[in-house]
């Protein structure tokens, strides 16, 4: 298991020496001061943040809407640890965004469980959301959590003006491998398929299974000329792949692919530029399939 990061966050460094004995299973970082914490939630990667509230400078009601205004660090849970016991106080921390609130003193295992149960929600949520963006047989991103993130990658690729392309691509004559072999079989070389395309993939760009045995692939940063390249690469990849099934036997397989490039001068929309490599996929497998065409 991966082991997780809690921020503290206290002005009284006896108070941290307290938590980090208390959290001795759990790999620990210590701030003095707010802008400290701020930095530090930047740099690496928190899992919860114990956050005290009265603090010189920027208090810990600060600190929490200043996490919570930025996208990057919204997610992660804040339990605060505060000697204020008023009813408003705490109202207010979760208000604007706190998971818990505990009083000092504290007792040590009751904040221990808080703790504990802050971190399996978070585990929870991750699982949810990975549940919710990904096709669970190929891990790849759904049609639903790519529409979503097209959204976005084309806003980005508008405001940069930055070339943005499109491959889809679909497996050939499909319906034969599972008659042939079976669709188990079949399953096996869309899994397949989708680790060549993990594996041919840049960091940024974005894979997806679009429906049964039809992906996409947004390219930010590219340009038609680039995409073909990947497209080609691609094909190729599969091409020269060995599927080994029944622990003995080989198959093969091939893919279609179209590709265009989004016009970011117009209001196309992702679906249009969807469109638009749907119809150049279409002439690749018209015009003999195991090929890449453009828009
Ligand atoms: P083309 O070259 O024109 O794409 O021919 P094709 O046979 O690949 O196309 P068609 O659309 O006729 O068939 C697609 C097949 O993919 C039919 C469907 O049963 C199969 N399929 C879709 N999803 C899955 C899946 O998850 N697993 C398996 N094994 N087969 C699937
Ligand atoms: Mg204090
Ligand atoms: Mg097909």
């Amino acid at each position: 298991m991966i082991e997780k990061t809690i921020l503290i966050v206290d002005d009284t460094v006896t108070n941290l020496d307290i938590l980090s004995d208390l959290l001795c299973e759990y790999d620990v970082i210590e701030a003095t001061n707010g802008k400290d914490a701020l930095e530090i939630v930047e740099e690496d990667s928190i899992n919860l943040i114990l956050l005290d509230i009265m603090m010189p400078e920027m208090d810990g009601y600060e600190v929490c809407e200043k996490l919570q205004s930025n996208p990057k660090t919204k997610n992660i849970p804040i339990i605060f640890i505060t000697a204020k016991t008023d009813e408003a106080s705490i109202v207010k921390a979760y208000d604007i965004g706190g998971a818990d609130y505990v009083t000092k003193p504290f007792l040590p295992k009751e904040l221990l469980s808080r703790v504990k149960k802050e971190l399996q929600i978070q585990d929870m949520m991750d699982e949810l959301k990975l549940l919710a963006s990904t096709d669970p047989m190929t891990k790849l991103y759904n049609r639903r959590y790519f529409s979503k993130i097209a959204l976005h990658t084309l806003d980005l690729a508008k405001r940069e003006k930055k070339p943005l392309s499109l491959i889809m691509l679909d497996i050939d004559k499909f319906k034969n491998v599972n008659d042939t072999y079976g669709h188990s079989v079949g399953d096996e070389v869309i899994i397949h398929l989708a680790n060549e395309m993990k594996s041919n993939q840049r960091k940024s760009d974005i894979s997806a299974r679009f429906g049964g045995e039809e992906f996409l692939i947004l390219l930010p940063n590219t340009d038609i000329d680039g995409a073909k390249v990947v497209a080609q690469n691609l094909r190729k990849a599969v091409e020269s792949a060995k599927i080994i099934y029944d622990g003995k036997n080989t198959l093969h397989y091939t893919i279609s692919l179209g590709v265009s490039q989004m016009d970011l001068d117009t209001n196309q929309t992702i679906e249009d530029g969807i469109k638009l490599a749907d119809d150049a996929l279409y002439e690749a497998k018209e015009s003999g399939r195991n090929r890449v065409c453009t828009q």
